[in-house]
């Protein structure tokens, strides 16, 4: 029997929707919206795109966002200043940073500089060292709407084989961590694995971020298993398609993730849950301690 689809879109438009409840009830009490600082260096036009989409989502569900668009040439020390400045901010919730980023300017340096309690991409080393103690607060927006989508196969998760293809440092490594406190037993391969197929072939659930297209060949899918395919590869004639021979490995797996309408609106949908918790924390809690007081 071919394998059933864990349709990110469906659960990605029915997490906006709670999203949306929510913030219209903040609204109603007379608090005011979320609101999400991007930040955008450059012209990359898949850069624009993301940040596009990710402002759209955001507007949908009432949650501000301000676009704030430097040139290419901006000097690291430019920004930031301007991350200080969003710090201190106490109308802006969430900071985001579209990566990559010019040469010129270090990354680590840009998101180590983001306060951890406005990092929505959960990609400060205080956040991932909090996801490594399995005491969480921002997680990684991928990784973490995975683990959301795993949670409809209702198939628990507790001492399965799950290989990760892909380590960087947005995907493969918090997946691993967010699996390693399913309890699966984890596997990390990269370029260097020196048998991929092997590995492949022994995972209960496998995670491929690689950005390969078809690297994960479906006949190496072991029976029954959950396929997450994060990959997002823009072919010649226009098509997006993902790391793993998705009508080959239908065959062979029990779940699998569509590319398009899998992991990519999980991870937009887990950015909006951010930015909302970063609001309740940050701002919700302060102005409703404020209110109590007031009342007493
Ligand atoms: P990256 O380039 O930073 O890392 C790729 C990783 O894959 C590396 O660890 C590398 O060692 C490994 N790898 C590459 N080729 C391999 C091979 N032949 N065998 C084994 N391992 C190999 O990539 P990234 O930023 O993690 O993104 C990976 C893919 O996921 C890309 O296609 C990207 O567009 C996509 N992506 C999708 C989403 C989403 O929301 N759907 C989010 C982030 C990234």
């Amino acid at each position: 029997m071919p394998a059933q689809i864990l349709n990110g879109k469906a659960l990605a438009q029915s997490i906006r929707q709670q999203i949306t409840k929510k913030v219209q009830g903040y609204l109603e009490q007379g608090f005011r919206s979320p609101k999400l600082a991007v930040i955008l260096i450059g012209d990359d036009p898949a850069s624009e795109i993301y940040v596009r989409n990710k402002s759209q989502a955001c507007k949908q569900v009432g949650i501000n966002s301000k676009l704030i668009n430097l040139i290419k040439s901006v000097s690291e020390t430019q920004v930031l200043d301007l991350i200080d400045q969003l710090n201190n901010d106490i109308d802006i919730d969430g900071i985001l940073v579209q990566l990559p980023l010019p040469p010129h300017i270090a990354s680590h340096t840009i998101i180590e500089r983001i306060r951890p309690d406005k990092d929505v991409d959960g990609f400060h080393p205080y956040n991932l060292g909090r996801l490594a103690q399995k005491r969480p607060l921002l997680r990684p927006c991928t990784p973490a709407g995975i683990i959301e989508l795993l949670k409809t196969t209702s198939i628990e998760l507790c001492g399965l084989n799950a290989t990760v293809v892909g380590v960087s440092n947005i995907v493969g490594r918090p997946m691993l961590l967010e699996l390693l406190m399913k309890d699966c037993t984890v596997t990390a391969c990269h370029k260097l694995t020196r048998d991929l197929k092997k590995m492949v072939q022994e995972a209960d659930l496998l995670v491929v971020a690689a950005g390969s297209p078809d690297l994960i060949k479906g006949n190496w899918i072991k029976a029954g298993a959950i396929v997450i395919d994060v990959g997002m590869n823009r072919m010649d004639n226009g098509a997006l398609v993902g790391d793993v021979e998705f009508e080959k490995a239908k065959q062979h797996a029990s779940w699998i993730t569509p590319v398009p309408g899998g992991v990519g609106p999980m991870t937009v949908a887990t950015l909006l849950t951010n930015t909302l918790s970063a609001y309740e924390a940050l701002y919700l809690k302060q102005n409703q301690l404020y209110q109590r007081k007031v009342n007493q």
